[in-house]
Order: C-alpha cells, then structure tokens, then sequence
C-alpha cells in the first residue's frame, strides 16, 4: 500500500491527473499475454520533465517502486506491479517536438506512437521505419529495444536512437548521446538505456534517426516445398547482397488460418513473405532476383506486386497474424517465444520446435522475422489452465535451451520483463552480475521497475 503521506504529495502534484481508481489499476497491471495482473497502487500522467523528476523523487524518499508505461504491448509482463507502487503512464507526454529535415532526426516525447510519428512525417519525404507490429510508443520501444518485420534492412531501436533525456532513480535528469552521426565521447549510456526496460530510469525524450521514404515500394509472396528450402533461400538472397525490408516466415498452420481468417487463399506449405524498399527499377530487379533464388530452393506460386491495395492486404494479413492466430482458440491467451539465432542455425531452431510443438498437448504455430534469425511460436492456453502454462514454458525453456546452445539469444526483440527473467544466467553468465552492479549503481534503492530484468535480492 502506498504510504498517505506520499499519496498526498502526488496528488498536490498533480491533482486528477493522479489515479487510484480500481479500473485504472487493473489496466495497468495487465500484460498482452500470460502473465497474472499485478497491479501498481497509483497510477501517475506527466505532461513534463520536470513532473516526472518530482513523481520519481516522492517516490525514492519513500522508498516506492516506479514503473514507466507506453501503451502496454510488451509481452513478458515488463509493465506490471509485482511490487506495487506507482505507475508513470506517458500518454500525455506525447509530442513530436522538432523533426531536423537537413539532419534526417526528429526529437519526440515517449509517449508518442511509431504510427503518430509517421503520420506526422508524412508531408516531409521521411519516415521512422522500426515497425513491431502493435502501435507501441517509442520510449517504450527504446526501453525494449524493440524490433520487428523491418529491423532486417533499418536495424533496431538501438540503431535509431541518437540521444535520449532520462530521469534517473534519484530524479537527476540527464542527456545522452548528440545529434553527431557518430561519437568516442565516452562510455555509450544510450545504448545502456535503450533495452534497459525502465529499470535504470524513465526516458523523458528522444532524438531518433529517420529514413528516406521508398519511391517504390514491392510486396512479394512465395510458398515452398520444405521450411529448410524457405530458409535456404532467405540465407542465400542476405549472401547475394538483397536487402529487402521485410522478409517473413509463416509455418504450415499460419498460412492455414490466414488462408481461414483473411481468404489469403494461399497453398498450404510455409511462406516467405516479402517487401522491397527503392526506386521503381530497384525493387523490379530485387523482387525477380528473389524469385529466381526462391525457384531454386522449392519456391512456388511467387507473386510479386507494387499496387498500394495488392501490398497492403498482404501485410495488414501478417500484421494481424497474432490476434488471428489468438483467435483460432476463444478466450485464449499465448506464450510468445522469441528465440534469435546466426541465420545458418535457424532452419535447425525452427525444425526442432516444430518437431517438439507437433508432439505437445497445444497448438503452436510459428511465425518470425528470418532474416534476422529471429522466430516466434504463438503457443496458445488457457490462462487458467496451470498446466497449459506449464506446459508452453517447458517448450519455451527447451526452445531457449537449444538457441543457446546454437550461440544465439532467449529474446530477439521483446525482452526480458519477468517472464525471461529465470533465463538471464543461462545466457549471460558473469555478465548478469555486472548488469546487477550497474543497476546497484544507478538505482541502489531498487526503485526503478523492481522484479525484473537483473538478479533479484
Ligand atoms: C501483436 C503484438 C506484436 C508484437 N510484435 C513485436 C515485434 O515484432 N517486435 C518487437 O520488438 N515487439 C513486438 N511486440 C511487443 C511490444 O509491442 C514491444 O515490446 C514494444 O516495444 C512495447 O512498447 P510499449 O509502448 O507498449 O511499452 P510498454 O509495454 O508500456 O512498456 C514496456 C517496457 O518499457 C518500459 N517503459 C515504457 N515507457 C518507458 C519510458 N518512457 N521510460 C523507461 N521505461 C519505459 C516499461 O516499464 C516496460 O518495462 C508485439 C506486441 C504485440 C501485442
């Protein structure tokens, strides 16, 4: 329970814009998947810096867990309260606060959306392109450094992220990196920051690259005989210096519901799913160099269009591919695995999951952004079914097991938060010891977003 005296405090800070109403509490204490509601006991809406800086300050003088929150997508329960406290919900502080054409950079506020952000861009020719399907805000995107279908030709958020003003655990606010394309000044605490999922401090400001956008932009679409010949081909068309902007992996069961759900009409074998950013000339050559590559490894049925209303069904169908997949089981709630591992290994990862999937009790079909080596299973259970659970984490945990030992990583791109959490030292070793210091060091109270990401005491 949050003590009176400091409940006082923020409400005099800042009158109705603090919330201790129940429904409030209970929404920010969801995740998007498994993981029990645990909510915060207030919930806090800053319009300012400086706003921010005195909420965490109340909260350090007595001694109360504060957590960030964007718009609540992250997928292993990164946002939620296991030990109460309050809330720093971002959705007023929203603003885009200059975009620098000449610069290609744009500064915003964290709770502005990726979407908002390019909507805003539109009429300048740029574009911010890391794209991880829900319409996540960017301070929570760099707070997990985020990825999704695009990281594969525009990187991460930690490729994107320039600078970024953060309110430290003791409400010291900092500013890190420049506007400079590159730096030696220092230890880099933007990259410490970004993928530090609110534990270190709360991100007030961003300055972030943008892009070109596409003169033209090509979606394509090819079935294939065998998993392996899909990966094959994506492996050789990295090799044959393509850079295509997205390339997708759907298994035989995706495509079957997408099939069910969006009239895809698609043959029933694994899919690679494609686009291509350029010139009109370029994206022509790539889109028929891929074509061939696939042909050569079993593709088939290879389509490939540049019409808005052709590109945009086949990506709003990939884009939903989630919410679709939940649906195929009502009421239903997943385990979202998210091993990444080198590009050669990911035919091996995919193929033991599946194999492993196949001869569970649940359904799981599998998606993911091979170009990058990066595959999700959407394992579907019952939320209260302990046994389901059980069960999608066993899988999950051999799906980790095996990535590790194929050199690759538990969490490509959606985090540790606390479902990760029994994975760390398995990964890291040693190194989880010194992300403990760091944490020690920046937050020796423990305050910021405490349970997750480091060794817990
Ligand atoms: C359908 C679906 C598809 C998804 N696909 C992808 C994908 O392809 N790739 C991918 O990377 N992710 C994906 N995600 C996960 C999710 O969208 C990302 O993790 C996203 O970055 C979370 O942003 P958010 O604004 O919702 O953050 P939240 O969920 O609100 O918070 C996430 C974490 O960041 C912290 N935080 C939030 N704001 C701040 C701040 N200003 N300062 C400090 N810490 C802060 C929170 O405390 C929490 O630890 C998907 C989610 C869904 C529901």
């Amino acid at each position: 329970m949050i003590p009176q005296d400091a409940l006082s405090e923020l409400q005099a800070m800042l009158g109705e814009r603090l919330s201790t109403g129940k429904s409030d509490l209970s929404l920010h204490g969801r995740s998007e998947t498994f993981h029990p509601e645990m909510p915060p006991d207030a919930v806090a809406y800053p319009v300012t810096t400086a706003e921010v800086a005195a909420i965490v300050q109340t909260c350090a003088r007595h001694g109360l867990p504060v957590i960030g929150w964007g718009t609540g997508t992250a997928l292993e329960g990164h946002a939620s309260a296991p030990r109460g406290g309050v809330t720093v919900d971002f959705r007023h502080m929203d603003a885009v606060l200059e975009i620098v054409p000449d610069d290609m950079l744009v500064r915003v506020q964290p709770g502005c959306t990726r979407e908002a952000l390019n909507t805003e861009l539109r009429a300048t020719g740029l574009m911010f392109p890391v794209d991880p399907g829900a319409n996540a805000s960017l301070g929570g995107m760099a707070a997990t450094r985020a990825s999704g279908t695009t990281a594969v030709r525009y990187g991460t958020m930690r490729d994107q992220v320039r600078g970024l003003e953060v309110v430290l655990a003791d409400g010291r606010v900092i500013h890190t990196g420049s506007r400079a394309r590159k730096s030696s000044a220092g230890y880099d605490l933007t990259a410490l920051f970004v993928g530090s999922e609110g534990t270190l401090g709360l991100i007030t400001e961003l300055t972030l690259k943008l892009w070109g956008q596409p003169e033209a932009t090509a979606a394509a679409v090819c079935g294939f005989a065998t998993t392996e010949g899909a990966i094959d081909a994506v492996i050789l068309a990295m090799q044959m210096g393509l850079t295509p902007a997205r390339i997708e992996y759907v298994d035989v069961a995706t495509t079957r519901i997408l099939n069910a759900a969006d009239g895809a009409d698609l043959p029933e074998t694994p899919h690679l799913l494609l686009e291509f950013h350029g010139s009109d000339a370029a994206v022509a050559t790539e889109a028929e160099h891929f074509g061939q590559i696939a042909a050569d490894h079993g593709g088939s049925a290879y389509r490939w269009a540049t019409k808005p209303e052709d590109r945009s069904k086949l990506w709003s169908m990939r884009h939903r591919a989630y919410h679709t997949i939940l649906a195929t089981r009502p009421g239903a709630t997943a385990v979202v695995t998210d091993v990444c591992v080198p590009i050669s290994k990911l035919g091996q990862a995919i193929a033991r999951a599946a194999a492993d999937i196949d001869v569970s009790s649940l359904d799981g079909p599998i998606l993911g952004h091979v170009g990058d080596g990066n595959y999700h299973a959407i394992l579907l259970v019952d939320r209260n079914a302990p046994t389901e659970i059980a069960e999608a984490k066993r899988l999950s945990d051999a799906m980790v097991a095996h990535a590790l030992d194929l050199g690759g990583t538990a969490t490509g791109e959606h985090g540790v938060g606390l479902g990760k959490l029994h994975l760390m030292e398995a990964e890291h070793g040693a190194a989880w010891d010194v992300m403990g210091a760091i944490k020690r060091s920046l937050d020796p109270d423990g305050t910021m977003n405490p349970g997750k990401l480091v060794r817990q005491n």
